[in-house]
């Protein structure tokens, strides 16, 4: 905390500290902010003074800043706005009901990424007229970004911009665009962004009245820009080049967790390759996160009305068209979502809360015993505030090194690819990354020769245990 002699806390402090998550809400051009979203070297977006000008300190700053250790946290947020909730659960947090499930009707589940329920219940609340933009992620037609938030103001917006970006976006273009434009609105994000949109909110009545709804993605971990680079290099494009770029295509008959990436470059020539072909495309091995990440204690948008995620627990993995779990906060919306499964236009099952952390088994762990054992590498006084507290506990080894890897392949990977795009030689990263994933891969699923050594030693641990 801060007491009053220490100066007060600016988005400075969080972005040397490596906790900018890169989501806008300082750079909202309110109480004359001058701060602008720029992507850094990394390729993650970062806010910066806009020219010249040096911003008044933002009174504001420390209740508005996800990561800040002075604003309210998950807790406190999921209380305030799910006072009444039927169930609160450690890792789920506060919620009426979780299901397991699809869109029937429509294309929304051939669209979207898992079972297009995201895109269905954004689509719903413009229907109904209970809002009348909703704030999400699309393409751009050009420019440095390959995707950016945007409102919705039509449902054939809306579904132009389904399926899941893992690629750095900010709000504060379409929160601006909230505060200067009365209606109503719905956000669609992820954990920290959600959070970043409930902090806003509670310190500006004008957002506070115009967002209505809030839409949370769980969430792994967010990439930079150059994950989506590497991709295309690994398929034979400049980005630069890229028209479209797809991070996953959906092929129904082939399991839902095989993820494929697909570029489209000019003269419609599509090239696709499956993640697991990819250098870089094990998702588990962290490469190009994002490092405030590290410090995420939020895996399914606990301060959001309702969240989604994909079903990563059989037989609804293997099922190539994509399913949804879904966990519903607020009541308003537990009723829209109950008429469409009266009238089978969505298909849920009821599920308990031991089935969603089981389908986000591996996010829980990085962000509960991993965050527990990455807060005692750091000095006390340097610790992020945090609902977990600093403990390696009964960790073995084996699990010891895969936390420590990751942590190391996600803060290299942004490096060595900056370094072999500065000297044109994307084999070196490449290389790297190979050797990287292919060590990983020992320690994480007992691959190769190195999982053979690693298992004589001891295999307790092992993310496949
Ligand atoms: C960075 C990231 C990490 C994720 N990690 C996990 C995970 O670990 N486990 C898990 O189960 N699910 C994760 N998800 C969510 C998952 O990928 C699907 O988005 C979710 O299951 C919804 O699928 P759907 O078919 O219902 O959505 P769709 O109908 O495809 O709609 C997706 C909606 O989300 C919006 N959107 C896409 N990308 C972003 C973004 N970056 N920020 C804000 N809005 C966006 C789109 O514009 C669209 O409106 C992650 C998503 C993201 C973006
Ligand atoms: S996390 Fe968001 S609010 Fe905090 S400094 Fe970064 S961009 Fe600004
Ligand atoms: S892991 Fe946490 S901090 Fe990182 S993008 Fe997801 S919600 Fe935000």
């Amino acid at each position: 905390m801060t007491n009053r002699c220490s100066p007060p806390l600016t988005y400075r402090d969080i972005v040397r500290s490596g906790l900018c998550i890169g989501c806008g809400a300082c750079a909202v051009k309110r109480s004359g902010a001058t701060l602008q979203m720029q992507f850094d070297r990394y390729g993650q977006l970062k806010p910066k003074e806009a020219g010249d000008l040096k911003s008044a300190p933002q009174v504001e700053f420390p209740s508005i800043c996800p990561f800040s250790p002075l604003a309210e946290n998950e807790d406190d947020l999921a209380a305030r706005h799910f006072a009444t909730a039927a169930k609160c659960d450690p890792l789920l947090g506060r919620f009426e009901k979780a299901f397991v499930g699809h869109v029937e009707e429509g294309d929304f589940r051939a669209n979207g990424s898992s079972g297009g329920l995201v895109t269905w219940v954004a689509a719903e609340l413009l229907q109904r007229g209970l809002v009348d933009a909703v704030a999400h992620v699309g393409e751009t037609d050009s420019g440095d970004r390959l995707f950016r938030y945007r409102l919705s103001r039509s449902i054939e917006d809306l579904k132009a911009g389904a399926k899941s970006r893992y690629y750095p976006v900010e709000l504060s273009g379409v929160l601006d665009a909230i505060r200067t434009t009365p209606g109503r609105y719905a956000v669609i994000g992820v954990p920290c962004f959600i959070k970043a949109v409930r902090l806003s909110c509670a310190n500006d009545p004008v957002l506070n009245e115009r967002i209505s709804f809030t839409l949370g993605l769980f969430c792994g971990h967010m990439k930079s820009a150059r994950m989506a680079e590497s991709f295309a290099w690994q398929m034979g494009a400049a980005i630069a080049d890229v028209e479209h770029f797809d991070y996953r295509v959906k092929r129904v008959d082939r399991p839902a967790n095989w993820y494929r990436a697909q570029v489209t470059l000019p003269h419609q020539d599509v090239i696709g390759r499956d993640w697991w072909h990819l250098a870089d495309g094990d998702w588990g091995a962290g490469f190009f996160q994002n490092s405030a990440c590290n410090f995420c204690d939020d895996v399914v948008a606990e301060t959001a009305d309702i969240a989604f995620g994909d079903a990563w627990a059989q037989p609804y993995a293997a099922d190539g068209r994509g399913t949804n779990v879904v966990i519903i906060r607020s009541a308003a919306l537990l009723d829209l979502v109950n008429n469409a499964v009266i009238s089978r236009r969505i298909v849920l099952s009821l599920v308990d809360e031991e089935f969603v952390a089981r389908t986000q088994a591996a996010g829980f762990r990085q962000r509960r015993e991993g965050l527990a054992f990455r807060l005692t590498w750091l000095r006390p006084d340097r610790r992020p505030r945090k609902r977990v507290a600093a403990g390696a506990g009964s960790l073995t080894w084996r699990r010891r090194m895969i936390y420590r890897l990751r942590y190391a392949i996600s803060a290299w990977s942004h490096r060595i690819f900056w370094f072999s795009h500065l000297l044109r030689r994307p084999q070196l990263y490449l290389a790297w990354a190979r050797i990287v994933s292919f060590l990983y891969q020992g320690f994480a699923y007992s691959r190769g020769p190195i999982g053979r050594i690693v298992d004589r030693i001891g295999r307790s641990g092992a993310e496949t245990d």
